[in-house]
């Protein structure tokens, strides 16, 4: 028995799920529950599966989107233009954009972005990287498509500030997004006409 007086084992789950961001241990132990209660295949394909993105996962070492191999599949796509590159806070707004069928070009994932309030610099996000490469490859514009949130907005000025001086154009996606919204969970077509009126900044 653990110090809750719970199984050992139990005691143990709720603790590593307690762990993950927005759970807590209330939320934690139902969860812990709800495995306990599934047949035995599902918590076999949660772990596994669970073991699988950390083994098998990748980053691109060129865009850093998640990858099972780099440089990924749209990196290697020689039919998309290497003169724009999206810069995305996340690998689930590469995704949704993608989705909107509207951008033809590669992308760049930050992993984040600016945000003093949770200690989150320039140094913290992929923006070296994004630097390096529009000094390597010929790049004409930068999408910026940070959310239109406060962050995503001085997120968006600092690489304008640092991209423009290279001789290449910064945009930023229009706002058909109202402010605070998520790029992950915008409508398609929403998106599409972001990307199409995006203006220059
Ligand atoms: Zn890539």
């Amino acid at each position: 028995m653990g110090q809750s007086g719970l199984p050992e084992s139990i005691s143990r789950l709720i603790n590593e799920l307690a762990k993950l961001p927005g759970i807590g241990e209330k939320n934690a132990t139902r969860l812990a529950f709800h495995i306990f209660r599934s047949p035995k295949t599902y918590s076999e394909n949660l772990a596994q599966a669970i073991i699988d993105t950390k083994s098998k996962v990748i980053l691109c070492t060129t865009c850093f989107n998640f990858a099972s191999s780099s440089p990924c599949g749209i990196c290697k796509d020689t039919e998309r233009d290497n003169l724009l590159i999206c810069v995305v806070e996340e690998p689930l707004d590469q995704l949704a954009i993608e989705k909107s069928r509207e951008f033809r070009g590669k992308y760049h994932v930050l992993h984040g972005v600016i945000s003093p309030i949770e200690g989150v610099g320039p140094e913290d996000l992929r923006i070296k990287e994004l630097i390096a490469r529009l000094e390597k490859e010929k790049v004409k514009e930068v999408i910026v498509a940070t959310n239109p949130s406060v962050e995503g907005e001085v997120t968006a000025l600092y690489l304008s500030k640092l991209i423009r001086p290279l001789g290449v154009e910064v945009s930023r996606i229009a706002h058909g997004i109202p402010m605070g919204g998520d790029i992950e969970y915008i409508d398609e077509i929403t998106l599409a006409r972001a990307i199409r009126d995006r203006k220059y900044i």
